[in-house]
């Protein structure tokens, strides 16, 4: 299995090369060759396998020995070692397959862990040091950091806007110590992915480190994404029809894995693309016409993507024919009021507490179901309401419970060094360390 460069002005790489650079130098998002097929007897023997199992399977032909089979066994048992419940949420055709119980309370632990492992074998074939930039509104830090604590021959630097996360995301990313460093810019998330991104383009940085970058562009990010709904469909009845899946999405990263698991032979019936007022793909869906936006804030704000980098994998998948797309996914907008409805809805009809993310998924599949009632489906429960305390207790009128591994990490002193807000304060600080 190669990679190519969707700009197709790059050359073929391994997933080995393809992992370690993130981004083509082209600029262009690295996309298979082509989407393996599934094993003739894979869905038969489903439900006996265990989740590394699945893992294994499924990544083994993307991954293509560039990973000892034994090595990439250990990796998908550790990356998918908690649980992802399918649970009933409307005791009729809603169901939400959790994918909080991960060690940042957020779906993005598995691509986190994943790549982490993944660069963290890379790194011991080479004798430089591999820095990770990574720039954070939120969760992508906590996953990034939570997954690449003390991988040896990695180091992590996070830059985070200062004030602007919430409490509990500001202690994950800056407690851990060891390779991870936290810094707290003072600026907002754009002047971090500014500096980032300067950095990546910077001659004499690159001359002197070997910098790569942690987003879901990067195909080890992205990938094992697919796992989820794998998990999902082992847990759905097989006498029913196969599930309509609704993803909150932002990026795309996690919608775009999906659609790869179905291309490879998974049994789902629909996608839905359930976005809040950042709507480029559902106003394409509807109109044929494909406008990036600047993002604006919503309460969903790990969605606050205006310029979605994953939806020209989607694309790709289609090769770009709208009608087959259109057969295969829906999108919907939800705004913030009826996101706030919705969680209160739930939360109030059924004792199932929505964070906003997944709320937004809830109602997006509501709305698709209204007109295919025959049908059943799945949303992604992307987030622990506890991520967002203020708007969950706003909305049902009682603070959220705090799980166990949160009210420790609370206790634990924060570690951050402050950083001007340009990219001339991160170049010096990288050099001058
Ligand atoms: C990142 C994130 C999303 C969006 O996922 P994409 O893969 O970027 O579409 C949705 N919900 C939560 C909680 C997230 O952290």
């Amino acid at each position: 299995m190669i990679y190519k460069s969707l700009n197709k002005k790059a050359p073929d790489v391994s997933f080995r090369e393809a992992a370690i650079q993130g981004q083509a130098p082209d600029k262009g998002l690295y996309y298979p060759e082509y989407i393996p097929k599934l094993e003739e007897d894979f869905l038969e023997e489903l439900p006996h396998l265990s989740k590394a199992d699945i893992g294994f399977k499924v990544m083994k032909p993307f991954v293509a020995g560039t990973i000892p089979d034994d090595v990439l066994f250990n990796i998908v048992d550790e990356t998918t070692n908690f649980p992802f419940p399918l649970v009933p949420v409307n005791n009729s055709n809603i169901y939400a397959l959790e994918l909080f119980h991960g060690p940042t309370l957020a779906f993005k632990d598995v691509g986190a862990r994943f790549m982490s492992r993944c660069l963290g074998y890379f790194a011991k074939e080479k004798s430089e040091k591999i820095t990770v930039l990574v720039a954070t509104s939120g969760d992508t830090g906590g996953a990034v950091a939570h997954g690449f604590h003390n991988v040896p021959g990695v180091e992590v630097v996070i830059l985070y806007p200062s004030g602007r996360v919430s409490p509990v995301q500001e202690k994950q990313l800056t407690t851990l110590g060891g390779n991870i460093t936290a810094l707290e810019v003072s600026g907002n998330f754009d002047d971090c992915q500014r500096m980032v991104k300067d950095a990546f383009m910077d001659e004499e940085l690159n001359k002197k480190l070997f910098l790569t970058s942690a987003n879901s562009i990067n195909v080890a990010r992205w990938l094992p994404q697919q796992l989820y709904y794998f998990f999902a469909y082992q847990q759905w009845d097989k006498n029913a029809l196969p599930p309509v899946v609704s993803v909150p999405s932002g990026n795309f990263g996690n919608i775009c894995a999906g659609m790869v698991a179905a291309a490879s032979g998974l049994p789902i019936k629909h996608f839905i693309a359930a976005c809040n007022a950042n709507d480029v793909v559902p106003r394409f869906l509807q109109s044929g016409h494909y406008k990036p936006e600047q993002a604006v804030a919503t309460i969903s704000n790990a969605m606050d993507v205006g310029s979605p980098s994953n939806f020209v994998r989607v694309l790709e998948l289609f090769q770009n024919d709208i009608q087959e797309l259109k057969f295969a996914l829906s999108g919907y907008t939800v705004s913030d009021d009826t996101t706030r409805e919705t969680i209160s809805k739930v939360y109030t009809q059924y004792k199932y507490l929505l964070d906003p993310h997944g709320a937004v998924g809830y109602k997006a599949l509501e709305m698709y179901l209204e007109q295919f009632p025959e049908r059943k489906g799945i949303v992604l429960e992307t987030a622990h309401p506890v991520k967002f305390p203020d708007s969950i207790e706003e909305i049902t009128g009682k603070p959220v419970e705090i799980p166990g591994s949160v009210a420790g990490i609370m206790k634990l002193e924060k570690k951050s060094i402050e950083l001007d807000a340009t990219s001339d304060a991160l170049k010096s600080w990288l050099l001058n360390r």
